[in-house]
């Protein structure tokens, strides 16, 4: 399988092959057809095996094809993630591959000041990475409104749980449109995870390497 088998966007193949890949990796051959279908995914992964590019391609690709102007303090896809370091990575992925479509790609994580954030999603945003705890704190504060998120991606599912974001992520699900697309990823697939991903996926397509 090559990348230009997909039926990515041009300019997002142009993306993947600047950033000197060749080839697909096992869980994005598997992960990207399903979801470049709009199917929700459940993929067992760990970091290091080319996961974001699997949920980033094919959701840069539904945001340019569909491309409208997200709305004042919303985004069009949320992305959660358990550490700042890993929110961080994530945005700067994805801000390369959606490098000169005219997306705008944000995080939002604590331990740096918020009203920076707020400024930002004021205008409103393509796609926003973020920990599920300060995620909380800007809809609480009414500067983040989830009501039209297509996209939906979970990642390092095992990890939120041990670092306690159950509760959080229980309040954000209800804030969510139940018409959207959703892709969870863990490492591990033990029970309280499975039951965790049943509140977010409907029909997945398990994908696992
Ligand atoms: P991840 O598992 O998403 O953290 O990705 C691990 C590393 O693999 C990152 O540095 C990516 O840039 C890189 N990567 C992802 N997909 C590919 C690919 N198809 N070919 C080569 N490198 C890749």
């Amino acid at each position: 399988t090559l990348f230009s088998d997909f039926a990515l966007a041009k300019p997002i193949q142009t993306r993947v092959a600047e950033g000197g890949y060749t080839k697909p990796s096992p869980i994005q051959q598997q992960a990207i057809p399903p979801a470049l279908e709009g199917k929700d995914i459940l993929g067992i992964a760990q970091t290091g095996t080319g996961k974001t590019a699997a949920f980033s391609l094919p959701s840069i690709h539904h945001l340019l094809n569909n491309k409208r102007k997200p709305g004042r303090n919303e985004c069009r896809m949320l992305v959660l993630a358990p550490t700042r370091e890993l929110a961080r990575q994530i945005a700067d992925s994805m801000t390369g591959y959606s490098k000169g479509l005219g997306m705008y790609v944000t995080s939002a994580f604590g331990g740096v000041p918020i009203n920076r954030q707020k400024r930002i999603l004021q205008r409103g945003v393509d796609v926003l990475v973020a920990t599920p705890g300060r995620l909380l704190d800007l809809v609480d504060q009414r500067c983040l409104d989830l009501s039209k998120v297509e996209i939906l991606v979970l990642d390092e599912a095992d990890q939120m749980l041990d670092l306690g974001f159950i509760v959080p992520l229980k309040k954000i699900v209800p804030l969510l449109p139940k018409k959207r697309q959703s892709l969870f990823f863990s490492a591990t697939m033990p029970k309280t995870i499975s039951q965790l991903a049943d509140q977010f996926l409907t029909n997945p397509v398990q994908v696992s390497v």
